[in-house]
């Protein structure tokens, strides 16, 4: 509940009520501050009259943890010396009864401290959750609701469902079980009913859990024996007066020494003081149009709702906001990219004519729709800035070769970088065998150059690009390392582009003068999302697979299959074919962990033997070594390659058909799509076999995905749901530590802002317009923290 502002702008001390204010067992303190609970009032008022800044000084007590006793007791807010009279001034030790002029914005960069009733102390605990600026405090969003408005009584519960409860302990008991564990049984009633609830392996919830204590438990009504109990479900002590505040009540992601009630008597009070007077960058007509309530009225909603509705209005506010200004930063970037000049690079008719007669099969027309996009960039007086998708196997690489042999037909320099350097071996391979022919470009001029490559011929490689004779260079990071020079580097490809970090990219564009960009990746990408993340990024997609392609056939095995899955495997090495065998882990912490490589290596040798080799590789080999390893597999004097994920990307074994993916329950689908993309690279038949390290249901229900269907866009759709943007984007992808609120899979939300970015940016590109510049500050804001460049 909002206290009224009214009474407040005469800069007298306000007393904010918490908004669950006290407890039956408190001293005084608490029924006093009770007692001055503020008046109800529309939060409306607040948006359109900024509040007084005269940000009052709670009494110390007002903080103090309430000594529940079952709790560790968290620091406090400081006693004394710590009542600055709000943001700032106190901080920057100008006095503590400085007044502030009225609708002075706040400054959401402001250490915590600079809040009054907020001292070092408070602020050290709040920084072990991550929260430093007052900024971070109001964002920090509640992980989720318990409403206390509307909570059931036992005697109405059902089996199965997901309820809040609240009631009296009546009885504790710890009681030991098998394997030296102890069980926690207790039986909480409310006059309606009483409901058995259970806690293993958590003694310590006995001691808290005292006869009489009310408590409020969330969680699955199950049943045992015919009466319905609750096991394990997430508890709070409560006090009785959170009954009568009746509403929704945040619950936050805690850390150890920082109770929950604390942390809400805290973000209460900032968040009632502070939220009203956040300004809102997000102009006006905008608001109108997305249909969005003030930014004001959301951050305080988010945490004290007066309703689910209320809620929910709150949430697409916020989540709005990262989006719009997700692309906005986007738009700003292609803005400023397209402004950049280059020197066109361009081939006749005879050219290409040449290029793809000399290849050893016909493009298929998704690979000829890219190539031409590619060369109409190359063409253009601004640079490329081309992102190219498509599925493992699909052949991007030709459409690289191709635009590295416009570059040097224009007697320009190219570089491609790909994360591995095995990847960047089998480019360098491929391409000295292929660009001589298809584009004059000598051999000598094409170079490889790795961490493995020696000192000696990495100086020569970087005199050479110095002075032009090398046209180009494949190789990894290494190729970012100073003091490479370019002569006239006017491409620059990065394969596998979201291995990559933001700099990496950056760093490789900077060694050039405005060079053509052109990143690949194999992780399909919703288009909305596509849009959204690559807004800055023209798109071209190859969505087909050369002919002649069989789609993987795959199947989730039990643990007590491995033999099976052994025998298939010698079946098709019989057959002449080679398989990958791949582990998650390099070394396993103990050996009953079957998914170690350097373990599964020896045992599958002596399943193979005599007949067959078994290759060991994986990340922690030196780089020659897994060269090597790599080509014997190639020539097929390994029949088995036995790996970590370092096969993920890239390798090319056409004579491989069988992928086993041991521990496969630990790798998103789009990975596992990855790894079995490896293996579909001929017009032999490919197998992948997946074995998950557990017998569990979820992690099996999740794998069948893979065994029906083999598109790669709704594979990605579904780790999107499952696990979320981080491992499938890459780490460091920008913009997206900042999305919080916003789900990638909500088309609605992204189509939405999306739609009023282009709007506002087509009319303002650099929001240079008045109304515009807390807009600005807040997408620079967004650009820096997330890094926000995307190229
Ligand atoms: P990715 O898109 O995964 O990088 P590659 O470029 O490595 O795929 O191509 C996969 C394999 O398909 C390579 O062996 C390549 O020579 C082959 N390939 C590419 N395009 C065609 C095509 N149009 N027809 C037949 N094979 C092709
Ligand atoms: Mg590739």
């Amino acid at each position: 509940m909002p206290p009224s502002p009214a009474s407040d702008t005469n800069g007298e001390e306000r007393q904010i009520a918490p908004v669950l204010p006290a407890t039956a067992e408190e001293p005084e303190t608490a029924s006093a501050l009770r007692s001055r609970q503020p008046d109800r009032t529309g939060l409306t008022d607040l948006e359109e009259e900024p509040i007084d800044n005269n940000l009052v000084s709670l009494p110390a007590e007002d903080f103090e943890e309430e000594g529940t006793g079952d709790e560790a007791r968290p620091p406090g807010f400081e006693e004394g010396g710590e009542e600055g009279p709000g943001l700032g001034p106190s901080a920057q030790g100008e006095g503590r009864a400085r007044r502030r002029p009225p609708n002075e914005p706040i400054d959401l960069a402001s250490p915590l401290t600079a809040v009054s009733g907020i001292g070092p102390k408070s602020a050290k605990t709040l920084e072990k959750l991550g929260l430093k600026t007052l900024g971070d405090l109001l964002w920090y969003v509640p992980r989720r609701y318990d409403d206390y408005s509307r909570l059931k009584t036992i005697n109405r519960l059902w089996y199965g469902e997901e309820i809040t409860v609240m009631g009296t302990v009546e009885d504790v008991r710890l009681r030991p079980i098998r394997g030296g564990r102890k069980l926690v049984e207790a039986v909480v009633g409310d006059g309606t009913g009483s409901l058995r609830v259970t806690w293993f392996n958590q003694p310590w919830i006995a001691d808290r859990l005292r006869p009489d204590k009310t408590v409020v438990l969330s969680g699955k009504v199950d049943q045992y024996l015919g009466r319905l109990t609750m096991n394990n479900p997430e508890w709070e002590p409560v006090e009785r007066q959170q009954l009568h505040t009746n509403r929704i009540v945040p619950v936050y992601p805690l850390t150890a020494g920082v109770t929950e009630k604390w942390l809400r008597r805290v973000i209460n009070s900032v968040v009632t003081r502070l939220a009203p007077r956040v300004v809102d960058p997000v102009p006006e007509p905008v608001r109108g149009s997305a249909n969005l309530i003030g930014l004001g009225k959301a951050l305080y909603q988010i945490h004290f709702p007066d309703d689910w509705e209320a809620l929910q209005q709150a949430q697409q506010r916020l989540a709005f906001d990262e989006m719009f200004l997700l692309q906005l930063s986007v738009l700003k970037q292609k803005l400023e990219w397209q402004q950049l000049v280059s020197e066109p690079l361009r081939v006749g008719p005879e050219w290409i004519e040449r290029f793809r007669t000399s290849l050893p099969f016909k493009l298929t027309p998704a690979q000829d729709r890219a190539l031409d996009d590619a060369l109409t960039d190359l063409a253009k007086t601004k640079p490329m800035n081309r992102l190219l998708q498509g599925d493992v196997g699909s052949g991007k690489t030709i459409i690289a070769a191709a635009a590295i042999g416009v570059a040097a037909a224009n007697g320009a320099q190219s570089a491609m970088m790909a994360p591995t350097s095995i990847l960047a071996e089998q480019h360098y391979q491929t391409f000295s065998e292929l660009l001589p022919r298809a584009a004059d470009i000598q051999a000598s001029s094409i170079r490889l150059l790795i961490g493995a490559t020696s000192e000696p011929e990495k100086e020569e490689i970087r005199s050479g690009l110095r002075a032009g004779s090398i046209r180009v260079v494949v190789g990894t990071h290494a190729l970012l390392e100073n003091p490479i020079e370019f002569r006239r580097l006017r491409l620059a490809v990065i394969d596998e582009q979201q291995r990559f970090g933001v700099e990496q990219r950056a760093a490789l564009r900077a060694k050039g003068d405005n060079p053509n960009l052109m990143v690949m990746s194999a992780t399909p990408i919703p288009r909305s999302l596509a849009l959204t993340v690559y807004g800055d990024l023209d798109l071209s997609v190859i969505d087909e697979m050369p002919p002649n392609r069989q789609p993987v056939e795959t199947r989730v095995l039990y643990q007590n299959e491995r033999l099976r899955a052994y025998q298939f495997i010698r079946g098709q090495l019989e057959q002449g074919r080679q398989a990958f065998v791949i582990y998650p882990l390099v070394e396993g912490s103990d050996d009953t962990e079957p998914w170690a490589v350097v373990e599964g290596q020896p045992r599958l040798q002596e399943e193979f033997s005599p007949d067959y080799r078994v290759g060991l590789l994986h990340g922690r080999m030196r780089p020659e070594e897994k060269s090597a390893v790599m080509a014997a597999f190639r020539r097929g004097e390994y029949h088995v390659l036995a790996s970590t994920s370092v096969a993920e990307v890239g390798v090319d074994v056409p004579n491989a058909t069988v992928m086993l993916i041991e521990g496969a329950n630990r790798f998103g689908l789009s990975q596992l799509h990855q790894f079995r993309g490896r293996v579909r690279r001929s017009e032999h038949k490919p197998y992948c076999l997946l074995i998950p390290d557990s017998d569990t249901e979820a992690d099996n229900e999740r794998l069948k995905a893979m065994e029906s269907t083999d598109d790669g866009f709704r594979l990605a759709e579904l780790d999107l749901e499952q696990r979320g943007p981080g491992d499938f984007l890459g780490r460091r992808q920008s913009g997206f530590a900042e999305l919080k609120m916003a789900k990638l899979t909500d088309v609605r939300l992204i189509d939405k802002a999306r739609r009023e970015a282009m709007r506002l940016f087509e009319a303002d590109p650099r929001l240079e317009a008045s109304e515009h510049t807390q807009l600005a500050g807040a997408v620079a804001r967004f650009t820096s923290a997330g890094k926000g460049e995307i190229s």
